[in-house]
């Protein structure tokens, strides 16, 4: 068993200056893309479930899936994080079917759409710490919403994301307010808001100053220095990928991601986990309309998913090495839960 909570995780990277990408998963297709990419490189991993996965996927048939990744790569360290908890139930059911990390999302309300002020957040986030940490289970906070800096607008994946225009002051995390916000709750991860947003449609241009606000990680870490960063839509959105699927009779519109040298910017500054769940679906979708279409006479659906995984863990490959965890999951030995509950 190598399941590793996301504080040890994210304490190594942090300690050999690197970060980890955390991909989302809601099949088994994806799941195996994932770890095969890092079997092949010798990564540590970060799976993670939204609730919208959970619901797709049912919470038995992950848990027991993860259980199943878990034994098949023994060697590879794999923290299960819940991506955007919205409520303290929600982060204890996921405890409860095997997740070593929960985000605990208070930058927006209950219902996911709706913005959340300052004392709501830090109140539900510090019970979510509370419970979790009594459990050796590690949590990630938000502290302002992610959108646009081009629209001011949210962006809504899997149901989860803001549906009112934004101001600027909501998009961009407070370096001063985020340094108390870690204080009142007690978060291991900080999630902050500089522009990037879910989906793939992120930018209308190559992305600058003004659009992707790389200086307010920069800010932040200046003041928390021990606290792990982490950049939510944060996939590079490849233009070949998209080129691919319109080819094959897509329709996916111009847009531009994260740069890479942008994420490994922010790895410099104290970034340690990095989301990232359009590219492998724009893997999937392009492998898959390229075989549906080169040959109409197929309909073994094997033929079609095994070229999406090879097109997935292309994608995890070039992630884990650009974001220097190829090579660092023999250096970690992941402690169990009730050790990480008594260094709390
Ligand atoms: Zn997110």
């Amino acid at each position: 068993m190598a399941r590793i909570t996301l504080r040890q995780l994210l304490d190594h990277a942090a300690a050999h200056d690197y970060a980890v990408p955390a991909f989302n998963m809601s099949n088994m297709e994806q799941g195996l893309a994932i770890m095969a990419a890092a079997d092949a490189t010798g990564s540590p991993v970060i799976l993670q479930a939204s609730r919208g996965a959970r619901a797709y996927a049912n919470d038995v048939v992950l848990a027991k899936l993860i259980d199943a990744l878990v034994d098949i790569y023994p060697h590879i360290p794999v923290c299960m994080h819940l991506d955007h908890g919205n409520t303290l139930a929600t982060c204890v059911t996921a405890i409860q079917h095997g997740f070593t990390s929960v985000m605990m999302d208070g930058s927006l309300m209950e219902d996911g759409t709706t913005p959340a002020d300052y004392a709501y957040n830090v109140r539900v986030t510090r019970s979510v710490v509370e419970v979790a940490h009594a459990a050796g289970v590690s949590v990630e906070g938000e502290l302002g919403v992610l959108g646009s800096l081009e629209t001011g607008m949210g962006d809504q994946e899997d149901g989860h994301g803001a549906t009112e225009k934004l101001s600027h002051a909501q998009l961009l995390t407070d370096p001063e307010e985020a340094e108390r916000f870690v204080a009142e709750t007690g978060v291991d991860a900080l999630a902050v808001a500089m522009g990037t947003s879910h989906g793939a449609y992120k930018f209308t241009r190559q992305p600058d100053g003004d659009v992707l606000a790389m200086d307010v990680i920069e800010a932040i870490h200046s003041r928390l220095p021990d606290t792990h960063l982490v950049m939510h839509g944060s996939s590079s959105v490849p233009e070949a990928l998209r080129l691919l699927i319109n080819e094959y009779g897509g329709d996916i519109r111009p847009t531009w991601g994260v740069p890479l040298e942008e994420i490994r910017r922010g790895i410099r500054h104290g970034v340690r986990k990095v989301n990232i769940d359009t590219d492998l679906r724009l893997a999937a979708t392009s492998a898959i309309r390229r075989t549906l279409v080169s040959a109409p006479s197929e309909f073994d659906p094997r033929k079609y998913l095994k070229p999406a995984m090879d097109s997935m863990k292309a994608q995890c490959v070039e992630k884990f090495e650009a974001f220097g965890t190829a090579g660092q999951a023999e250096r970690i030995r992941a402690r169990p839960l009730r050790e990480m509950a008594r260094a709390y």
